[in-house]
């Protein structure tokens, strides 16, 4: 079988490799005694791009208090993240010194943001590589990123980064990224970085192992015992995000695949990207990542392999799941409430801006009662609540929401009652931002955030001074990331997944996004008469890989 042997990276063969995992011990064996000292570079540069959202993401969204940041503060500024987990590991090995060059955070505007100008690109970009450089010589760097970041005139940002960054370390150096499986990959980011890592279950359970495994990985390379070597696939599929929940087959199928491959090959690591359909660049899409210890036979094996099971089952990955129109979800959440399955969750996962009301208006003409809904984005009706000096108890008549573009629809007139005033969720803002709840109707309670906000907790609330138990349901923004707090905890008794009737920027009807630069024409399930080919998954005799070991059971 002939393999296409990937272009040797930076000077690194596989002439040189080892046998898998020999020389481990005395290598990279954490706190070895006389370890050579190694220096490495740790960076931030992430956002999850709506591009078809109006308005840009610029300058000013990444600079806020604490951000951009460097040194211990950038190292601490995910403790159950990425960074958090590389940094943890890093630092139980002898003589490693992290360094944390200067980096925006996440935006202030979360992923409710539009394309990033080039000039916000290039302002950040070029404070990192001038801090870098400043920073002296370094064995490794470490680079946080997404992987759906969406910068005006940069077709592959991610890519772009780690160019600059290998041109200030040099070919000897190492470098690993860690990716959200919402990226928009292909081979290009690993033409100049070694190594890369991506989470694989949405809900994101695992950024912290993720990171964690990067620094051992990235370590191991530098110090001579892991010798990267990575296979990429691209099937040609693309699918809305609302569909690729991995607690259901079969997307849990796919994870479970990646899973068993790094289970059964030792320092095999396979990165499956689901994929983010609404950030419109050249290379969104679906695709599989391999990297194994300088065996370039079984990086293509597995690759091959992932990419075919995926091509095998992509009916099935767009047709599984349910979403309703809101009329038809509401409805059903009546029903939900007659029959005690409660508290029901209404998700709309459509909403790109944070500002649609299309659910808020479907609750009110419906008279659903009982039910939180949160948030309807409104930076001008904060503004305005700030100035007047808003306070628990204040008699509230206002339009709220809509107004962004026709995504987020009318504003909505709700009269009521001012029921809490608070700083907004600690997670995001350590709830410096001014939110506003008020309640109507028959005991719901609406909450007003400056910008989008998707509540994955319902003990979220709890940050507002709002307690969720007194609830008999929720309406929410959120696509998957909910399941965590709503549904893994067994705390939601139905789900619901509702987009309005039009297909808006957030919708699973993709055909209706006017795609620039994504070749929608030639992806599934939009392409006609598409084929794929991969080899796998082959003959047994052809298997690279060592044999398992044999045991009863
Ligand atoms: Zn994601």
């Amino acid at each position: 079988m002939k393999i296409p042997r990937r272009r040797a990276l930076m000077g690194l063969g596989t002439a040189a490799m080892l046998p898998l995992a020999a020389g481990a011990q005395n290598a990279s064996q954490p706190k070895a005694a006389g370890a050579k000292p190694i220096r490495i570079a740790v960076m931030h540069f992430a956002h999850e791009t709506v591009t078809f959202l109006p308005y840009d993401t610029t300058t000013d969204d990444f600079i806020y208090e604490g951000s951009p940041a460097r040194g211990e503060a950038l190292l601490s500024s995910q403790p159950t993240g990425y960074i958090g987990g590389f940094v943890k590991v890093a630092r139980e090995y002898a003589n490693v010194e992290l360094v944390g060059i200067e980096s925006p955070l996440g935006s202030k505007k979360g992923s409710g943001s539009g394309w990033i100008t080039k000039e916000a690109f290039q302002h950040f970009l070029d404070k990192m590589i001038t801090d870098l450089k400043a920073q002296g010589r370094f064995d490794g760097a470490y680079l946080a990123l997404h992987g759906a970041m969406g910068v005006r005139d940069v077709a592959k940002p991610e890519a772009e980064i780690a160019r600059r960054v290998r041109e200030v370390i040099g070919p000897k150096a190492f470098m690993v990224g860690t990716f959200d499986p919402h990226g928009n990959e292909d081979a290009d980011f690993l033409r100049y970085s070694n190594l890369a890592f991506c989470i694989k279950y949405y809900p994101h359970y695992d950024g912290y192992l993720q990171g964690e495994r990067a620094a051992r990985t990235l370590v191991r390379c530098i110090r001579g015992d892991y010798k990267p070597v990575s296979a990429t696939r691209k099937p040609p599929i693309l699918t809305p995000s609302v569909l690729q929940w991995t607690g259901a087959s079969p997307w849990m199928d796919i994870v479970q695949r990646a899973l068993t491959w790094e289970a059964r090959e030792p320092d095999a690591y396979v990165n499956f990207f689901y994929g983010f359909a609404f950030a419109d660049s050249v290379d969104a899409g679906m695709c599989f990542q391999v990297m194994t210890n300088g065996n370039p036979e079984l990086a293509n094996h597995i690759a091959d392999d992932m990419a075919g099971a995926a091509w095998r089952q992509r009916d099935d990955l767009l047709n599984h799941t349910k979403v309703y129109r809101h009329k038809e979800g509401v409805r059903l959440a009546k029903e939900a409430l007659q029959k005690g399955s409660v508290p029901f969750v209404l998700a709309d996962h459509s909403d790109r801006s944070g500002a649609a009301t299309w659910l808020l208006q479907e609750i009110i003409e419906q008279k659903l009662s009982g039910t939180l809904i949160g948030t309807i984005a409104d930076e001008q009706a904060i503004n305005t609540l700030r100035k007047k000096g808003v306070k628990v108890g204040d008699a509230f008549d206002m339009e709220i929401g809509g107004r962004i573009d026709v995504s987020a629809g009318k504003p909505v007139r709700v009269v009521g009652k001012v029921h809490t005033v608070s700083g907004g969720l600690s997670r995001r803002s350590g709830g410096s931002q001014l939110w506003v709840s008020v309640k109507f109707g028959d005991g719901n309670v609406v909450v007003i955030s400056p910008y989008l906000s998707q509540i994955i907790q319902p003990r979220s609330f709890l940050d507002l001074g709002i307690d969720p138990d007194t609830f008999k349901g929720f309406a929410i923004k959120s696509r998957v990331h909910f399941r965590r707090g709503f549904y893994d905890s067994g705390y939601a008794k139905t789900v619901l997944l509702v987009e309005p009737d039009d297909p808006f920027v957030g919708t699973v009807r993709l055909e209706a996004l006017n795609y620039q630069h994504l070749p929608v024409k030639k992806l599934y399930p939009y392409a006609k008469n598409i084929t794929f080919q991969v080899k796998g998954p082959g003959k047994l005799s052809e298997y690279p890989g060592r044999d398992g070991t044999d045991g009863g059971g």
